[in-house]
């Protein structure tokens, strides 16, 4: 069996992936060479944490359990957190099977569930609150989970060689700060990806992350030319792997797996919940909103409220049976309307208006900009074109490169 790298590049759409080809010269190259899968079907909902758990899981939320960034643990919305993952992910099934693990900057997997681990550098900023509307109380799970382990010393060893140790938090009170505290961790993540990947013993599982395409595209808009140069930056990173690899010779006998969380595409609008459902406590996953309720009454009363602006109901089976009674899930079908907890202050009373962001993610399911893709390039993996996949089979798929087994309902594609 070859060591795999898996690669998660956020919010890279598949349309965005073949629109602009030109800025993403490694990826094509990659794709090219290996399985390419040019629409992976969205995950419900299609948000960040919940398409991090499906890729290493092979499972929908009603199973793995992150239905959101934000999950209901009773009593209040909160951003789930590894803790929260119900079924066994791919980096502990490989430690499980003897396999040595390195888990670099990917969130939602448990520091004891790799060999070399370092948390996701995006959860420090998590845990200060820097994004929130609202604030949202620290979470102890990302307390417990947000590590750096390394009993191998193989990343101590990459800093003694000169590269990085570890990244600055996320979050010291400016923007400046935090935007270089994105691109200098997701640099930082791939650095060490590189590096153990073309070093003398590479671990069996690599598994990393690229955070900065998804925060440039909400902020700067689908199109724009900073959302461009993210994919470009993104690809770049990827390719100083692939050039890693080749330098050692080790190009051909290594699986590299990419994929995205989700999509991403231009917002029409959003819809404000405080003004729409007065007192009800709400939770926005993008275009999918959550509500708490008492039961199907409630739900069937929310919903009376929100049709008329176009809202419909979710049949709400993507949530984990214990949930389906105290949440109700809405969407806006047909539209890339995005829900928003609290109407912005200069609009203060509106039930609709602009959106806090120009591109986003996790609209009603089946929204064609919400689907990403998947390249799975290495040692006799032929070169072949799919037109679909199913989110599921990019576990499944994965999982029967490294000779593990997989539960759940995907197709292993090659
Ligand atoms: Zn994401």
């Amino acid at each position: 069996m070859d060591p795999m790298i898996v690669i998660m590049l956020d919010g890279i759409s598949a349309d965005a992936f073949a629109r602009f080809q030109a800025r993403m010269p490694y990826l094509q190259g990659l794709a090219a060479r290996g399985l390419f899968v040019e629409r992976v079907a969205a995950d419900v909902p299609a948000t960040s944490l919940p398409g991090r758990t499906s890729i290493l899981t092979g499972v929908d939320a009603a199973a793995h359990g992150i239905y959101g960034n934000l999950i209901w643990d009773g009593g209040r919305f909160r951003y789930a957190n590894p803790d929260d993952v119900r079924v066994p992910t791919l980096p502990r099934r490989a430690l499980d099977a003897g396999l040595e693990v390195a888990v670099l900057g990917y969130g939602m997997v448990r520091p004891e569930d790799a060999t070399t681990f370092h948390h996701a550098w995006w959860a420090n900023e998590m845990l200060q609150r820097a994004r929130d509307e609202a604030p949202i109380a620290a979470d102890e799970g990302w307390l417990r989970t947000s590590r750096h382990a390394d009993a191998s010393g193989r990343l101590a060893a990459l800093a003694a060689a000169g590269l990085p140790a570890g990244v600055p938090d996320a979050y010291a009170g400016d923007r400046m700060h935090y935007l270089m505290s994105e691109l200098t961790g997701d640099q930082t993540m791939l650095q060490w990806t590189a590096a153990l990947a073309a070093g003398a013993e590479p671990p069996d599982l690599i598994v990393t992350e690229v955070l900065t395409p998804d925060s440039v595209q909400h902020v700067a808009g689908h199109d724009h030319p900073f959302a461009l140069w993210s994919l470009g930056y993104a690809d770049a990173l990827v390719g100083e792997v692939l050039r890693s690899l080749e330098a050692a010779g080790r190009l051909a006998a290594t699986t590299v797996v990419v994929t995205s969380d989700h999509g991403h595409g231009p917002v029409d609008g959003a819809l404000y919940l405080d003004t729409l459902l007065p007192g009800a406590t709400c939770a926005s996953e993008g275009g999918v909103a959550y509500v708490a309720v008492d039961g199907p009454r409630e739900a069937e009363r929310v919903a009376a409220r929100l049709r008329p602006h176009g809202v419909a109901r979710l049949p709400g089976d993507h949530l984990p049976p214990d949930r389906r009674d105290g949440l109700a899930a809405f969407a806006v079908p047909g539209r890339a309307v995005g829900f928003e907890t609290t109407a912005p202050v200069d609009r203060a009373g509106a039930v609709s208006g602009p959106s806090r962001y120009l591109s986003g993610h996790g609209f009603a399911p089946g929204t064609a900009s919400d689907e990403r893709f998947l390249i799975v390039a290495g040692a006799g993996i032929e070169a072949r074109r799919l037109p679909r996949a199913s989110a599921e089979d990019v576990a499944a798929t994965a999982s029967a490169l490294l000779g593990l087994p997989m539960p759940g309902g995907g197709r292993a594609l090659c």
